[in-house]
């Protein structure tokens, strides 16, 4: 079956149907960790099919990334480069990277076997490890290649205990060369381009095809340490009671209206709220709480850590408490270029499908590559916005409607930018 651009859906139905055999059967849904033997399994599987569709010098490079080459007319030139991941979260979905990845290795099958030899080389990579691990940091391919996995990094311990650089080398990569291998500078790629699934309903929603990807949302996490006082739950009367937990649940409706009433893309998840007690006759001395906030507004998110001191110690003073308020920077908002942006919406157009701007509130590996080229990223629509678990479903028209955009904005960079 042929659709959109000519493009065979029997070969993609053959991919998608040979990876999801790399599955964990301890896990419902498609479960592919990193370090898991389904994703090593499947990794050794990804080397030959890079070869099957045409790509050289294929090799897993020192970051534990799968990369390929399709040759262009001038062998120096800056390279093209599509990229995305092929492990899943635990109980995932079969199409949250994979389509980026499956889809790019049609794009180089489809470019080499249409006769014309593109101007530049076009890589190909399936990025090491994109998803949540154990060891809290996520994109270890992708962040290594741009140079940011340090050797602290490396001693991230998981809850069993085991160090992050023990867990590479059982998996057969060398973690000194993880953080000390040659990366690429910035400028040294001509441009970045990601096929991915929304994750979100806004083009579901719309029925429009494509998302064009305005920005990569921007990540803080937070910790509130909540100090009341411990009292007597039957004894303590409720006008004179110091109650942390209260204080850390308001805290959290406070968070929740601080995202609702931005002007643009912005959320705030409170994943967590602790007692740090089990007595049930104790008023809750103690507690801790754990969210995240994230947004494509550099200004909402840079005030962020000013905004919610105030908010969130209004909520603590109401309750009798002091608040503690710990910080972290996951990552900065990652803009994708404006140039790249008007070739996806040119390449949707021509090709005779919607679009639209949409922000990424998910991480990518095309965060990490914007110190390297100029990024930009095709979405297309998941069902009701559904991911990261089994029911994470995109159809297969809509994968074909990526693939020929990301092929066409491929052609079309190569085109214009000499
Ligand atoms: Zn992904």
């Amino acid at each position: 079956m042929e659709t959109i651009d000519g493009i065979s859906t029997g070969r993609i139905d053959r991919l998608f149907a040979d990876i999801e055999a790399f599955v964990d059967p301890a896990f419902d849904g498609w479960t592919r960790t990193v370090f898991s033997p389904a994703y090593k399994a499947e990794r050794s599987w990804m080397v030959e099919e890079f070869k099957r569709a045409g790509l050289e010098d294929v090799h897993t490079d020192d970051f534990g990334n799968i990369v390929g080459i399709l040759p262009g007319r001038h062998s120096t030139a800056k390279p093209i480069v599509l990229g995305s991941h092929t492990d899943t979260v635990e109980r995932g979905g079969r199409f949250d990277g994979i389509v980026g990845v499956l889809g790019a290795l049609e794009v180089a099958q489809r470019i080499k076997e249409s006769g014309s030899v593109l101007n530049r080389p076009l890589m190909v990579i399936d990025f090491f490890g994109e998803e949540a691990n154990p060891f809290g940091l996520t994109c270890l391919g992708s962040r290594a290649l741009a140079g940011s996995l340090t050797v602290k990094d490396l001693e991230r311990v998981s809850p069993e205990g085991k160090r992050l650089g023990d867990a590479m080398q059982s998996f057969g990569l060398d973690p000194s060369r993880a953080v000390s291998g040659k990366h690429p500078v910035r400028g040294s790629w001509h441009a970045y381009l990601e096929l991915h699934i929304e994750q979100s309903s806004t083009l579901d929603q719309t029925g429009c095809n494509i998302g064009v990807v305005s920005a990569t949302a921007g990540i803080k996490r937070l910790v509130g340490r909540y100090m009341g006082q411990y009292d007597h739950a039957g004894g303590a009367r409720m006008k004179s009671r110091k109650d942390a937990l209260l204080a850390a649940a308001s805290s959290a409706l406070a968070l929740h209206e601080f995202a609702c009433g931005s002007p643009e893309y912005a959320v705030a998840t409170t994943t967590h709220i602790d007692s740090l007690q089990l007595a049930q006759n104790v008023v809750p001395g103690r507690s801790e709480l754990r969210a995240e906030l994230r947004s494509t507004d550099s200004a909402w998110f840079g005030a962020i850590e000013k905004d919610l001191a105030l908010r969130l110690s209004m909520r603590a003073t109401e309750f009798g408490c002091e608040l503690d308020l710990e910080w972290s920077l996951d990552n900065e908002i990652a803009h994708t270029d404006a140039t790249l942006q008007e070739t996806i919406a040119a390449a949707s157009t021509i090709l005779g499908l919607s679009w639209t701007a949409v922000p990424s509130g998910a991480t990518h590996d095309s965060v990490h590559m914007t110190g390297i080229a100029p990024m930009g990223m095709i979405f297309i629509p998941s069902i009701d916005g559904r991911s990261h678990c089994p029911e994470e479903f995109t159809p297969k028209k809509d994968i074909i409607n990526g693939i020929a955009v990301l092929e066409k904005s491929v052609r079309l960079v190569d085109e214009s930018r000499p």
